[in-house]
């Protein structure tokens, strides 16, 4: 029988509960609503227990029960994925476990530039922690508050400086992962060098919870800029996006460490429900780029250069008005105007989400096309497509048109998605920049990727896990 698909025995749930500890495990459903429900309410499930082991051998042991009595286990971390990948499903049989209580730092190296962490840190420990230590850890995530390190590495997040200190696959050098047999394997080198045949920590990284289960992490720090230059530019058009990215890319290099794009309309969302914001600038504009010069020099270096390149951008017409923060507060709340985006549209009634990456190019030819075949499925409906444009990683979200009726409006999400992911698929891009694929997005996988890449990833799937008791039915 497939794990997942009987529930456990009351003796192995006895046993499993004799690892973790009794306080440790929640048996009770009111006591389990947390672990069962997502962020965004998209996915409830049942389960027939939520572990919270507070040690790797724990884990380890829980993994080697669960493998000799085929029980189904969902890794989790904090809960905030996107794709329903760390819910259960609803048949009640399935096991989560909580990293939340792997939360030490193991070691700090400021002279070697690594960070040595358990995997249920918060992403924001683990950033404060970088601090404390004179460094930078740049991943950045709106849900940094709660979202853990092990699960930024499980989904290979990717956030706001990706641009700049690419995703999280590129922010670590080693990990130690619990295999679905219990065993250990410690990987958790600081190497920058290391070519000693398959890499398996990126193959865990993105894995999801389907390979193993992450339980520590060697992160890179990085120094920690001493001066930041952030303006918020008004844009005549969408074409004038990409003149603006070159130009800024040309002068800052690397240092160009955020290039966000905003809608007017999610903008408009914004100030009408947002708590505390204003409209940086006097006139409206139909799109705005929000970004940033890091600097490790006191020297104004980040506010020259970010001047130089407002200047030759209004020169050459790619924006129509910009503000550059003058203050640390001005800075927060230009970011506030971008980090409100996703959550403000749910005061505007369904929205249909994507989270795709086409090559940078190809953005306002994608942000138009799908404007269109949006506006044929539903008329009325209100795309807000936002975020990473530096990377080519747009989140494609449509508002429903005012006055629909929600449910209405949200049976149209897989026809919706699949005209929106036609799109995507025919300009070379992915549908799934940074999310992953979990529960919502397997069916899709399938018919993107090859039938080579789908047997080459179910033989790994069966290599890691012979059992398949880890995370069954998500991603493949
Ligand atoms: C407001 C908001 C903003 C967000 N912004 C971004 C963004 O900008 N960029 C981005 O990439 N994502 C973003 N996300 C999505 C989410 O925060 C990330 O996917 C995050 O990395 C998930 O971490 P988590 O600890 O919450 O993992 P969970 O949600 O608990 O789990 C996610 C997946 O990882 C697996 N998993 C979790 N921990 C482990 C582990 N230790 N070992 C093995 N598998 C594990 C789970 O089984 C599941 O499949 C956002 C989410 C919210 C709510």
């Amino acid at each position: 029988m497939k794990p997942g698909s009987f529930p456990p025995s009351a003796e192995t749930l006895a046993r499993f509960a004799a690892i973790a500890g009794q306080q440790y495990t929640i048996s009770e459903e009111a006591e389990m609503v947390p672990y069962l429900r997502e962020w965004r309410d998209r996915y409830q499930g049942r389960a027939a227990l939520i572990l919270r082991p507070g040690s790797v051998e724990d884990v380890s042991r829980i993994l080697a029960l669960a493998s000799e009595t085929g029980t189904a286990i969902v890794p989790q971390g904090g809960n905030t994925g996107l794709v329903g990948g760390q819910i259960p499903f609803e048949s009640g049989n399935e096991v989560v476990l909580s990293l939340a209580r792997l939360n030490r730092v193991r070691e700090t190296d400021v002279i070697g530039h690594t960070l040595t962490v358990e995997a249920g840190m918060t992403l924001a420990q683990v950033q404060q922690e970088a601090d404390a230590a004179g460094t930078l850890f740049p991943l950045s995530l709106a849900s940094e508050g709660s979202c853990q390190i092990g699960g930024n590495l499980a989904t290979n997040a990717g956030g706001m400086q990706v641009l700049s200190y690419g995703n999280a696959r590129d922010l670590v050098l080693g990990l130690e992962v619990v295999l679905a047999s219990g065993e250990v394997w410690n990987g958790l080198k600081t190497l920058r060098k290391d070519n000693t045949g398959y890499d398996l920590r990126d193959l865990f990284i993105g894995s999801e919870g389907t390979l193993g289960i992450i339980t520590a992490a060697a992160l890179k720090l990085f120094p920690r800029p001493r001066q930041r230059a952030t303006l918020f530019a008004g844009l005549p058009d969408l074409d004038g996006v990409l003149r603006f990215l070159g130009l800024a890319k040309m002068k800052a290099g690397p240092a160009l460490t955020l290039f966000e794009l905003l809608p007017r309309i999610g903008l408009e969302f914004v100030l009408r429900h947002g708590q505390g914001v204003r409209d940086p600038l006097m006139e409206a504009h139909p799109w705005y780029v929000l970004a940033e010069i890091s600097s490790l020099s006191e020297d104004g270096e980040a506010g020259a250069a970010m001047a130089s390149i407002a200047e030759s951008a209004f020169e050459s017409g790619c924006i129509s008005d910009a503000v550059i923060a003058a203050t640390l507060a001005q800075r927060e709340a230009l970011l506030k105007l971008r980090e409100l985006m996703s959550e403000m549209q749910k005061y505007e009634g369904g929205s249909i989400k994507h989270d795709i990456s086409v090559p940078v190019a190809r953005i306002p030819d994608f942000i138009r096309e799908a404007g269109m075949a949006v506006e044929r499925l539903v008329p009325g409906a209100r795309p807000v497509p936002f975020g990473h444009a530096g990377d080519g990683n747009i989140h494609y979200n449509v508002s429903q048109p005012v006055g629909m009726d929600t449910d209405t409006f949200l049976a149209q999400w897989e026809e919706m998605a699949d005209a929106v992911h036609g799109i995507v698929t025919r300009m070379h891009g992915s549908i799934s920049a940074e999310h992953g694929i979990g529960r919502m997005k397997r069916d899709v996988l399938l018919q993107v990727k090859s039938p080579v890449e789908i047997e080459l990833m179910r033989r790994i799937k069966s290599a890691f896990d012979p059992r398949g008791i880890l995370n069954p039915g998500k991603m493949l």
